[in-house]
């Protein structure tokens, strides 16, 4: 085994509160075992343009509670291509960068994957997603602190549904995954949950509320912008088609659930798994997400993590629970 000498850390893809708290558990985590680290920025943009800063104890004082990405984080097609990984890899030799952790979702997992295997090169990732749809950790660095967000937001216009005795379509984050929708909606007590996996669909939504209680003075609907209904103003449509004495009110959260404060689980989350991933690099391991299932550490071949989300968290019971709970 070489020793590691020189870790570069970077976010990439969409930003999640808590990647803050994992860049500084990288970078402290590397100093305490006496390992160079590199902050790379943009994501695997900064890789291609070489945009490296040598960081130390003090770079990420101060940073634990703030949202978004000290690193930046960007979307890059470059890296996508042969010609782009190679460029990378010749900047990460140059600068005698010898591993890498890398903060994101699965698009992030999926490049650091092809990257390793074509460059033997060593990488650890990090699950950095609001959406929680990586397999190999119960949550993933962020999600704690959206769904949170999400449950203030509701709760408010909860408020100002129950004085008007107004039926509120609210549509949260999700393309192609549910969780932030399923998990906020249980909290806030909604009367459906629409998620890209449950295949509702209008018509059974319709039915709910034709056949639902009849006393409530408010109702929230939470939809999941992926799912297959078509997000909340199409929803809206058919409601308001349906029910047209009803007052119908429609909410995009949008990139709010993205930003503030990291929630104390996230910054927990991500400062565990930012060290184990160094202690993981140290020991040899490459080509895995770092993540906590029941409590334990534990590594997930990259090409593992991505995709499997019907496997993960949205099941029968949960779905179930929904239907129980919105009586
Ligand atoms: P989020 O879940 O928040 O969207 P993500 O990591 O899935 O985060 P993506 O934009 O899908 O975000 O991916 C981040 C970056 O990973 C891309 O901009 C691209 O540079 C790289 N990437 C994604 N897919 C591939 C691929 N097939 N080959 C090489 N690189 C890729």
């Amino acid at each position: 085994m070489t020793k590691i000498k020189n870790i570069g850390v970077l976010t990439s893809g969409g930003d999640s509160p808590g990647m803050n708290a994992a860049i500084r558990a990288v970078v402290r985590a590397s100093l305490y075992y006496n390992i160079k680290v590199t902050g790379i920025t943009r994501g695997y943009e900064g890789l291609i343009q070489a945009d490296f800063t040598p960081m130390d104890g003090k770079s990420v004082g101060n940073i634990i509670q703030r949202g978004g990405t000290i690193l930046k984080t960007a979307r890059c097609d470059a890296f996508r291509t042969k010609e782009g990984r190679a460029l990378a890899h010749k900047n990460l030799v140059e600068s005698d960068i010898d591993a890498l952790v890398v903060i994101g979702g699965d698009g992030t997992f999926t490049g650091a994957d092809i990257f390793c295997k074509e460059y033997d090169f060593p990488i650890i990732g990090l699950p950095g997603t609001i959406d929680n749809d990586l397999v190999g950790t119960d949550f993933t660095i962020g999600y704690d602190t959206a769904i949170n967000t999400v449950v203030h937001a509701v709760d408010k216009i909860r408020d100002t549904a129950e004085s008007h005795d107004r039926l509120f379509i609210v549509e949260v984050m999700g393309r192609d995954s549910g969780l932030i929708a399923l998990r906020s909606g249980i909290g806030v007590g909604a009367e459906a949950i629409l998620i890209p996996e449950a295949q509702v669909g209008s018509e059974e939504l319709v039915h709910r509320l034709e056949t639902g209680r009849k006393d409530k003075a408010s109702k929230i609907i939470i939809v999941a912008e992926g799912d297959e209904a078509g997000g909340a103003y199409v929803v809206g449509e058919t409601l308001k088609e349906k029910f047209p004495n009803a007052d119908i009110r429609i909410s995009v959260l949008g990139h709010i659930q993205r930003g503030g404060k990291p929630s104390c689980m996230d910054r927990v989350l991500a400062s565990r798994l930012g060290v184990a991933a160094v202690e993981a690099l140290i020991a040899g391991k490459t080509d895995v997400m770092a993540g906590q299932v029941n409590k334990e550490i534990v590594f997930t071949p990259f090409s593992q993590t991505i995709k499997h989300i019907d496997a993960h968290d949205i099941t029968p019971t949960w779905l179930k629970l929904v239907e129980i709970l919105s009586m």
